[in-house]
């Protein structure tokens, strides 16, 4: 019988030939190998939540769902071992039973871990790389089959690609994580003048472990998320303020707002200015992956942009023009936020500080104009898309924003010859296997702030 696959957001489809859920890496072998002799091409998935059509197939897709086991944690060292299908809310509970923490974390943690991984997924703080940069060592099944296992000593460029693979070089089927001691974050959410915030934005990223813009569209303000690492013991909010904050206005109301907004588009702007009326200011003090973590229930679609970091507010300032010019009805805020650099070879932080600049818009909204009129801004700052999020960009138009672009490439060619883990996104974004589709220029030195060593993951190297 034949089964539908479909994203989060529901906005992506597909009818594969067979859904294989393996419960361990030689199931999932297994897997791999039936369908190289069916003559299926393979896409791996984990939760869903990418916008665009990367895991889509009429081939086989794999669903690493039963494999969500924590194999292997040293305290000591900090390095987990865990299999590759794994929720990250599941990881970081997990995680925290054994004093542990992901050094940092998106606003979700419904994604499986490898997911997240493939596609460079990132939270913010620009002493913080994206989860990527923690990855120590994977073990890849590839188009055989055959499990490879794969770490900087081993292979130093198959695990700069691997780390960020978008699914194109075969399955993950382990990881082994570089995680830190438990910690707990105090943060603030309050509503500032955009003008305000701006002018010292980079004083305020600079003096908070965790610092994020949210500009509400219409408005003349923005919602900052300013977070430190503290030793105080935890204190939930008030039942009251985290129903109004997390049940209320960012999911209800803005839910309700949002479909105002597509059904009356020209009431968007008062619809914006009331609900910044409504923000007030909220606080949060507990553990990480608590308070990094919130319930997304307004389903939505998304493009993000990472961009040179020194371009932010100039960035952003033109994206909040270019809503209001447009009168676009448009209510989701325009989501700034930043990490350090570091060397996978697809990752969008590649090489350089990085600024993320993200835009949203409610299902069954008209999203294009605007996406691509953001998209255009976006590529006048050499912007590199998220690798799960929509953009409109091909091999063609990437392949020189990303300067080890070739030796991902190279890489693919070793591990996936005949391109079974290509799916039509794939073929559109990294082009076909083995075709000469960049510069193949040396690397330029990384311009972040960060220590060089730990960016160029000399901690892999202390791995026994
Ligand atoms: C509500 C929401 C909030 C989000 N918040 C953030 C955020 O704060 N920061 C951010 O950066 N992103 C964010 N994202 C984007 C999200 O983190 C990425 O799209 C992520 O890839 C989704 O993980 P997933 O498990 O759903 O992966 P999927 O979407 O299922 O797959 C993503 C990619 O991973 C590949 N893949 C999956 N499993 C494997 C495997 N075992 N081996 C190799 N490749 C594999 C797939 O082939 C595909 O290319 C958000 C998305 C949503 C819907």
């Amino acid at each position: 019988m034949a089964v539908t696959w479909r994203n989060w957001a529901r906005q992506q489809s597909c009818t594969p030939a067979r859904i294989e859920r393996p419960a361990n890496e030689e199931q999932l072998s297994e897997a791999i190998a039936r369908a190289g002799r069916d003559g299926l091409r393979v896409r791996p998935v984990g939760s869903g939540h990418s916008f665009t059509d990367t895991c889509l197939t009429d081939g086989a897709i794999v669903d690493q769902s039963a494999m969500q086991r924590v194999l292997d944690v040293d305290t000591e060292s900090g390095l987990v071992k865990v299999e590759a299908g794994i929720k990250l809310h599941r990881l970081t509970a997990e995680l925290h039973r054994h004093g542990l923490a992901l050094e940092n974390q998106g606003d979700i943690d419904k994604q499986s871990l490898a997911g997240a991984l493939a596609t460079a997924t990132h939270g913010t703080g620009e002493r913080f790389r994206n989860l990527s940069a923690n990855v120590v060592g994977c073990r890849l099944a590839t188009a055989t089959g055959e499990v490879v296992e794969i770490d900087e000593a081993r292979d130093a460029d198959a695990w700069r690609a691997a780390r960020v693979s978008v699914g194109a070089l075969g399955v993950i089927s382990q990881y082994t994580l570089r995680c830190v001691p438990a910690f707990r974050i105090h943060r603030v959410d309050e509503l500032r003048p955009v003008t305000e915030v701006l002018a010292e934005l980079d004083e305020l990223v600079a003096e908070h472990d965790h610092f994020e813009v949210l500009a509400l569209p219409h408005t003349d303000k923005v919602l900052t998320y300013a977070s430190r690492r503290t030793d105080r013991p935890a204190a939930p909010p008030g039942r009251l303020a985290a129903w109004w904050n997390d049940d209320v206005l960012s999911n209800v109301g803005l839910g309700a707002a949002c479909h105002l907004g597509r059904l009356v588009p020209g009431a968007a702007p008062r619809v914006a200015r009331a609900m910044s009326g409504v923000i007030g200011r909220y606080e949060q003090l507990g553990d990480s992956h608590r308070v990094y973590a919130h319930e997304r229930r307004v389903r939505f679609t998304e493009m993000e942009y990472a961009i040179p970091r020194t371009y932010a507010a100039e960035a952003l300032q033109r994206v909040r023009v270019l809503i209001a010019d447009r009168r676009l009805p448009v209510l989701f805020p325009v989501e700034l936020r930043f990490t350090a650099p570091d060397d996978a070879f697809l990752s969008t932080a590649h090489g350089r500080d990085t600024a993320y600049l993200a835009v949203h818009h409610v299902v069954r909204a008209e999203y294009e104009a605007f996406f691509r009129a953001v998209e255009a801004i976006m590529d006048e700052y050499d912007g590199r898309p998220h690798w799960g999020k929509r953009h409109f960009q091909t091999a063609a138009t990437l392949a020189a924003r990303y300067p080890a672009w070739q030796k991902f490439q190279a890489v693919r060619a070793r591990l996936d010859p005949d391109g079974m883990f290509t799916n039509d996104y794939i073929a559109r974004v990294l082009g076909p296997v083995g075709a000469d589709t960049g510069p193949s220029g040396t690397e330029p030195a990384l311009l972040g702030k960060q220590h060089e060593d730990t960016v160029l993951g000399d901690d892999a190297r202390r791995e026994t």
